[in-house]
């Protein structure tokens, strides 16, 4: 995938900078693991600093420094999240900021013109989030309701592009706008929507509204009816998963792009993906556990610390427990998505996708499982 600020290897997983920031990473480590793209949330950042703040510094690339590709989400995920303080009406999402309670109206042209400030390579669409489980009446005027709204941030997106807007500072010329496939758990109308995406003629699309606590096959399945009716040849976007088992299974059904936070929150919680299963490094087992956290990863923190130290950051509540986890932790999900690449370009995916399944199901509890923590402290 080539962006206005260089090439992502795709299959990607784009860790989640939601304030411009990934939690626990500087931008020397995110360099020494190899990330290629970040995500960034619109919501958090219209909120605060503010785009026009951003804009005013040339853009979010240049204000966290990052010069490689970034992708913005539409603002959405985080306005519908807000269920006690919002309203959602034809025109857009009226919600209350989490910071100062201000009420503010998201709409699809004000998030492409936030998103045109921060001058991100990717704008996401606004699209409506609907929450699970829904019946299919309103599963099906939930995405009709996205189309309509995905329309009116194409036209805007065009519009930018085309003349100066008052009030929008458009700092990144060459910004893509992908649409979201949205239709809930229903193939029939996730196909439909997909179709009436693609027509609107986006850079490339996404699949929206899974991860939702619909069980795990089930997101599998709606993923396969879907990719069949996205281009071949654009990116396809699966937005907000998963698991390192999601991310294989989801490229096996034609997935190019990724983000979670799963990797990020749980090393903040001592939850750790390593390539012998999950570890829970708050359990007394590794008190004296002097290995390596992940024998078979070249990771800062596995190259220099023991478990039994990572242990005791954790339980000591030192920040540099968040720090090294999260960078083994993203090292992780990188280097399944650069394994996941070899194999493919070796055309040996099948083999590696079954060897994947194989090693975790060794694994105590087999795949999905965590150890339980002996005792917590908090
Ligand atoms: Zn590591």
């Amino acid at each position: 995938m080539t962006t206005p600020h260089g090439r992502v290897d795709t299959p990607a997983f784009m860790p989640v900078g939601t304030q411009g920031a990934v939690k626990g990473a500087t931008r020397h480590d995110l360099e020494s693991i190899g990330a290629q793209i970040l995500l960034s949330n619109t919501y958090h950042l219209y909120l605060r600093p503010g785009d026009d703040l951003i804009a005013r510094r040339g853009g979010l690339h240049r204000f966290i420094a990052w010069d490689k590709p970034i992708l913005t989400d539409s603002g959405g995920y985080q306005v519908f999240s807000l269920s006690e303080r919002r309203t959602i009406a034809e025109d857009g999402v009226r919600f209350k900021s989490h910071l100062d309670g201000s009420s503010h109206l998201l709409t699809p042209e004000k998030a492409t013109d936030i998103q045109a400030q921060l001058g991100s390579d990717i704008a996401m669409v606004l699209d409506e989030c609907l929450a699970h489980p829904a019946t299919l009446d309103e599963t099906r005027a939930s995405m009709q309701r996205t189309l309509r709204w995905a329309a009116r941030a194409r036209a805007r997106l065009l519009e930018l592009r085309d003349r100066t807007i008052d009030g929008v500072t458009v700092t990144n010329a060459g910004q893509a706008q992908f649409g979201i496939v949205q239709g809930g758990v229903d193939s029939a109308l996730r196909e439909e929507s997909a179709h009436q995406t693609v027509a609107l003629g986006f850079e490339a699309y996404a699949i929206g509204g899974l991860s939702v606590g619909e069980p795990i096959e089930v997101m599998y399945d709606v993923v396969a009816a879907t990719t069949p009716h996205l281009p071949a040849d654009r990116p396809r976007y699966l937005m907000g998963t998963g698991t390192p088992e999601d991310l294989v299974e989801s490229v096996a059904r034609g997935i190019d792009l990724f983000d979670c936070v799963l990797p990020t929150r749980n090393a903040r919680n001592g939850q750790l993906f390593t390539s012998e299963g999950r570890i829970n490094i708050k359990n007394a087992r590794y008190a004296e556990d002097d290995r390596p956290l992940d024998p078979a990863c070249g990771c800062y923190t596995c190259r220099t610390h023991s478990r039994a130290y990572l242990r005791h950051l954790y339980m000591a509540d030192e920040i540099n427990a968040a720090t090294l986890n999260t960078l083994h932790n993203l090292c992780f999900y990188l280097d399944t998505l650069r394994r996941i690449r070899d194999a493919i370009a070796f055309g040996r995916f099948e083999r590696f996708r079954l060897a994947f399944h194989q090693r975790l199901s060794r694994q105590s509890g087999g795949p999905g499982h965590f150890e339980p923590p002996e005792f917590s402290l908090r």
